[in-house]
């Protein structure tokens, strides 16, 4: 074979720079940095047939969140597999959003359903280490992943429940001050099941198989005999989504309804607050 520096290398992947430089730091075990200072070094050959197949991959398709096995988000260092979604920059709004709601509030009970790689509970009991934090998953493979993020990252205050939905919790599963998800919203045949990196993540983590709202109502009709007195349900919806889940929060018994957009200005996330007191239905 023949030898290779990092930048006679990097431009032969066939792939934008920034990926495959990404990618031979992950070979190499590296810095950017690093990779950076030592541009003119002669690799050796195992790091670039290494290089060479994982280069490949990428230009197949695979997310590059899989191939190197990890993803940041809200500034954690999260283990990812195909066995569980790849934690998107949007979804940060879900948990700062969150993370308001607990404000004043002294060891908050929090619960996130379908948590997949933990991203969202394990930043939120990061965040507020007093806070009492349940997550479910009906995956028996993200829950592992879940918890090994969870101790990689020292969020000891998450217990971790299995089962669909509401299903996974027991008795204990009730006075929550916040109650958060991320669930599966894409409707079955939409075409971006089949674009970019959703191609190779769970189905069952992006798509409900139905029109896109089946677990936002499941989830949604279940929480009010779950949320405490002021507390708050948010979840993160489609791009066309807000509509109809603001509908179907205000159908439920919640009160001050709203949605709050994106970086990229779409309403991402929607939700609202259990006021007994003003509840008409209940
Ligand atoms: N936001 C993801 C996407 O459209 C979908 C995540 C989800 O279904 N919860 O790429």
């Amino acid at each position: 074979m023949q030898t290779h520096t990092p930048r006679s290398l990097l431009p032969t992947a066939g792939l934008p720079l920034n990926e495959a430089r990404i990618l031979l730091m992950h070979v190499l075990g590296v810095s950017r940095t690093w990779l950076i200072a030592h541009d003119t070094d002669t690799l050796d050959a195992q790091a670039v047939s290494r290089f060479a197949v994982l280069a490949q991959r990428r230009v197949a398709g695979e997310p590059i969140a899989y191939l190197v096995g990890w993803r940041e988000f809200m500034g954690h260092v999260f283990k990812v597999s195909p066995a569980v979604l790849i934690p998107r920059p949007e979804t940060e709004l879900l948990v700062e959003t969150g993370l308001a709601c607990l404000d004043g509030l002294e060891a908050p009970r929090v619960l996130d359903l379908g948590t997949g790689s933990g991203a969202i509970a394990i930043s939120l009991a990061l965040a507020r280490p007093d806070a009492e934090i349940l997550a479910t998953d009906a995956s028996g493979s993200a829950l592992a992943m879940a918890r090994a993020n969870a101790t990689a990252l020292g969020a000891a205050n998450i217990s971790f429940w299995r089962g669909d939905w509401w299903t996974a919790l027991d008795d204990s599963g009730t006075d929550f001050d916040l109650i958060v998800s991320n669930p599966p919203y894409i409707a079955s045949g939409d075409v971006h099941l089949k674009q970019g990196d959703l191609r190779f993540e769970p189905s069952g983590a992006l798509t409900d198989y139905a029109d896109g709202l089946a677990a936002l109502r499941t989830i949604v009709s279940g929480a009010v005999t779950r949320l405490k007195p002021g507390g708050a349900l948010w979840l993160e919806h489609g791009y066309d989504q807000a509509q109809e889940v603001r509908d179907l929060l205000t159908a439920s018994g919640l009160q001050s309804v709203g949605s709050h957009r994106d970086l990229a200005g779409i309403e991402r996330i929607s939700g609202a607050f259990y006021n007994p007191t003003l509840s008409s239905s209940h």
